[in-house]
């Protein structure tokens, strides 16, 4: 399986990324269609903003009390008959899936969508031991036959068209090629009927716990999720250690918000709700769920970055984000692109691990006002950019340059000169684009100096 790059690429990615790009890059009409479909269906609420501020309550409670919520939840599952596993990291959750897959003797597993098992890196892991993992929502399906990771987190293969997928399932799956939608859902539909009807294992990712219940609450549009999770005899849930709601009424509000904000639907066409083993024809004999911390209660005790533990994953701040429609997901590296990821994934991994991603934003707010849960990202962003500077250990050239930036704005003879000495340059730079600025002219004009500067002619004026 091939990889993404790693986080601490991003700047070169971003560069690698805007030179080869397609004109006009595939992904930018749709996440534009996305934003507008997600803008119909919220101004069908005339109470969107109360609808919106109960959920982050809900939410943010849900958060304050974690550790009161997964006593609960633990609880409900031993009484519904869950096996649950805690792993406090990639590698842990990997052994414990591992080694239930080789516990009943199963060599392949089926899978739901789930950014989780991505952020864990579970498929290399079993590819490495000898048990193949296969993907069953199609978009995912998709991109792991092309030995990639996904690009969006509700649209996973949103930088390919159809002409892609035709040639992919020409290649591999050995079929004429087409480029007729309808047709490519078919041929995947049956390869992977096949497989669901095999298997012995699935694994679904997990959109919410509920605590007052112990229902693990997986959405879908395909039905794989529920496939997944009613044909194996065995299945394993994968849950971020945040992803809980105290209440069936909590969760019936995020999921509202959730199709909504993601893919400008009313609902989901699926809501699997599991509540436990269901022996018979068509359930499961074994439930197990696996709670991943991987930094997610450090998170949650840091005063800055906390809330953006309220994530739900709905990919609505890509689809807002100006830079994400430029570049799409993979020069992000990691697992979460975007305004998401540019605040979660040094927030989870540490900025040493992704130094440049805070820095990956305009600030424009678009993705805090798209956001159902009302997460301030860009105030994270500025946040970790502060870390960012305070923890460098080498000499900062910045240092100097605003230094000098603010002695020259602090004085009316510096600002004078300075301005003066630019505009000289700028008008008498040889060639067609004036005074080159160095990651900036390479994408955009400099800005452009006035002939006169304004005291001048406020001085004309006077006389
Ligand atoms: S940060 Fe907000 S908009 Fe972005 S994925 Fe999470 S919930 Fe959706």
């Amino acid at each position: 399986m091939a990889h993404g790059t790693a986080p601490s690429d991003i700047k070169s990615e971003i560069k690698r990324q805007l030179k080869e790009r397609r004109n006009p890059p595939p992904f930018k009409t749709n996440t534009r269609k996305a934003v507008k479909a997600r803008d119909i269906r919220y101004n069908e609420w005339s109470d969107f903003e109360e609808r919106r501020e109960h959920v982050v309550a809900r939410r943010q409670d849900a958060l304050d009390h974690l550790s009161e919520i997964h006593e609960q939840l633990s609880a409900k599952w031993k009484e519904n008959g869950v096996i649950v596993h805690h792993a406090a990291n990639s590698a842990i959750a990997n052994d414990t899936i591992l080694k239930i897959i080789r516990d009943k003797g199963a060599d392949t597993i089926l899978k739901s969508k789930s950014m989780l098992s991505e952020e864990i890196g579970i498929n290399d892991y079993l590819e490495q031991h000898g048990v193949e993992p296969v993907e069953t929502d199609l978009g995912e399906y998709i991109v792991q036959l092309r030995h990639e990771v996904p690009s969006h987190i509700t649209m996973p293969g949103m930088h390919l068209d159809r002409n892609d997928v035709g040639q992919l399932f020409h290649e591999k799956l050995g079929i004429e090629y087409t480029n007729d939608p309808p047709t490519l859902t078919q041929v995947a539909r049956r390869v992977l009927r096949e497989k669901f009807l095999a298997a012995k294992v699935g694994m679904v990712g997990v959109n919410f716990a509920v605590a007052q219940t112990g229902h693990i609450a997986t959405v879908t549009n395909e039905g794989n999720g529920r496939l997944v999770s009613s044909l194996p005899k065995t299945v394993i849930a994968v849950m971020g250690y945040e992803r809980v709601t105290q209440s069936l009424d909590d969760l019936a509000m995020l999921w509202q918000l959730l199709a909504r904000s993601a893919t400008g639907q009313r609902a989901t066409v699926y809501l699997n709700l599991m509540h436990g083993p269901a022996p018979g024809p068509t359930g499961p004999d074994e439930v197990h769920i696996v709670v991943v911390n991987n930094g997610r209660r450090a998170l949650n005790d840091d005063p800055e970055l906390r809330e953006v533990l309220r994530c739900i994953r709905c990919g609505a701040c890509l689809n807002a984000c100006p830079i994400y429609q430029q570049v799409g997901g993979h020069p992000y590296g990691g697992t979460y692109p975007g305004p998401i990821g540019i605040v979660l994934t040094p927030a989870l991994k540490g900025l040493n691990n992704a130094p440049d991603h805070p820095f990956a934003s305009t600030l424009c707010g678009a993705c805090e006002e798209i956001c159902p849960v009302s997460i301030p990202l860009p105030k994270m962003m500025l946040e970790l950019r502060k870390r960012s500077v305070e923890s460098r250990a080498a000499p900062d050239l910045e240092k100097p340059v605003w230094f000098g930036f603010q002695k020259v704005m602090e004085s009316q003879k510096a600002y004078e000169i300075a301005s003066n000495t630019a505009r000289f340059v700028q008008y008498n730079w040889p060639g067609k684009n004036p005074m080159p600025i160095p990651g900036w002219t390479d994408h955009r004009d400099a800005p452009q100096f006035a002939k006169k500067p304004f005291r001048d002619l406020f001085k004309d004026k006077d006389g």
